[in-house]
């Protein structure tokens, strides 16, 4: 880590505290212009934040400000983009598994839906007139990375299956709903763009069945390094060789179209930074566990997936180097990692977990009764608080009292 960040986090954490969330926005910034510029040789292309990743209302509003859509997965998150500021026709609503009843009420508010299921396709073209919708396919391809989060395979719940494509144009000849866009997301990690090519091959068979298509839309997965030697998707390879088919496709299909993307973790996992402070530390016979004022209900991804997280001493960045298991204080096994090599970490230090803007803090809950930590964005190098420390009020907002 740079030692003028690691300055700059030891400033934040003396004035707001720890654990904290930091987000700077010109790593933000960096990554979503080289994903853009990847692409170049495309006319038309957009990104769509996908939102899960982090949904404070001032990320949002970020990414409304670089000219990005949103890709939402819940009525929540659909409303929130509303909230800061993105049109309607920029939010595009890919649900999976949710009811009729949430569907309708959010194409009230006129953004875009992925449908990704038969028997909604089904009712959505009976019940729901003029009101065009993009598919999401499943072609069957595996991206790779862990299997929480591949999406592609043959048992996944996601999208629909490529081999019922008969029956989707059934309906859609049955109900004359019109199809504006084709999509896919076989999942986070690319690990290999060949593969993911072949996912595209599969896509333009698909788009070339319906006639008035605008997008077609290729979901994500551009993996980031967490760690030295961590593969990371090769997106100037991915955008030239992806842009050369695309192009021929339009010929093919004589109408322009626009390429659709909706990153999350690319955007912005490395522009977050997770400060945690040390409780204690305890030898025992085979360790030296470092222990620390959070736990995975913070940052539940090394527990949840098996991710890498780098961890620094921003307290001690000259130190010596020794081995360290860093773990949290809820009350079942909650390690953060496993015999790393880290600055000499003494009581009181400060710990910052790196590649934390993406899946943390938006994957954190009350669990143990603890409070959620505070969020910071650093905005033109400026820090705003943007998510106050929760108290336990905050835990009390939504009990009902009775007495007993
Ligand atoms: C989660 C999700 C994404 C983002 O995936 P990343 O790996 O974070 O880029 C994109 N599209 C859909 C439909 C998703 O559910």
């Amino acid at each position: 880590m740079e030692s003028a960040r690691i300055q700059q986090l030891q400033n934040l954490v003396k004035e707001f505290g720890a654990p904290l969330y930091v987000y700077d926005t010109a790593i933000i910034k960096n990554q979503y212009h080289k994903l853009l510029k990847a692409f170049k040789n495309i006319k038309k292309v957009k990104l769509n934040y996908a939102c899960k990743a982090n949904t404070n209302l001032a990320v949002l509003k970020y990414f409304k400000s670089l000219g990005s859509g949103l890709d939402t997965v819940s009525i929540q998150e659909v409303q929130l983009g509303l909230l800061a500021g993105f049109d309607p026709k920029e939010i595009i609503y890919t649900p999976n598994g949710v009811s009729f009843k949430e569907i309708k009420q959010v194409i009230e508010q006129g953004v875009r839906i992925n449908i990704d299921n038969l028997s909604i396709l089904e009712t959505f073209g009976q019940e729901i007139k003029n009101y065009p919708v993009c598919i999401r396919i499943n072609p069957h391809i595996l991206a790779g990375g862990n299997t929480k989060i591949s999406t592609g395979h043959i048992d996944s719940k996601f999208g629909i299956s490529i081999h019922q494509l008969p029956h989707i144009l059934r309906i859609v000849n049955n109900t004359g709903i019109k199809v504006e866009g084709i999509h896919m997301h076989t999942g986070s990690d690319i690990l290999d763009v060949e593969v993911f090519l072949q996912g595209a091959e599969i896509l333009f068979n698909v788009a070339k069945e319906f006639h008035d298509l605008d997008y077609i839309d290729f979901g994500s997965g551009f993996k980031v390094p967490y760690k030295k030697g961590d593969h990371e998707t090769d997106i100037n390879y991915l955008g030239k060789k992806l842009a050369e088919r695309f192009n021929d496709f339009q010929k093919e299909y004589h109408k322009e179209l626009t390429l659709m993307f909706e990153p999350g973790k690319y955007l912005v996992s490395q522009s977050g930074f997770f400060i945690v402070s040390v409780n204690v530390i305890k030898q025992t016979t085979s360790t030296v566990f470092a222990e620390v004022d959070s736990g995975f209900n913070h940052l539940i991804r090394p527990m949840f997936y098996n991710a890498y997280h780098n961890i620094f001493n921003i307290s001690n960045p000259e130190g010596r180097h020794r081995f360290y298991t860093v773990v949290g204080y809820i009350c079942e096994t909650d390690t953060f990692g496993t015999n790393r090599k880290i600055n000499e970490i003494r009581e009181g230090d400060f710990l910052c977990f790196e590649n934390a803007g993406a899946y943390c803090f938006s994957m954190s809950s009350n669990y143990n009764s603890r409070l959620k930590p505070a969020e910071i964005l650093l905005l033109d190098n400026k820090p705003y608080l943007i998510r106050r420390r929760e108290t336990l009020n905050d835990l009390l907002s939504t009990t009902e009292e009775i007495s007993i």
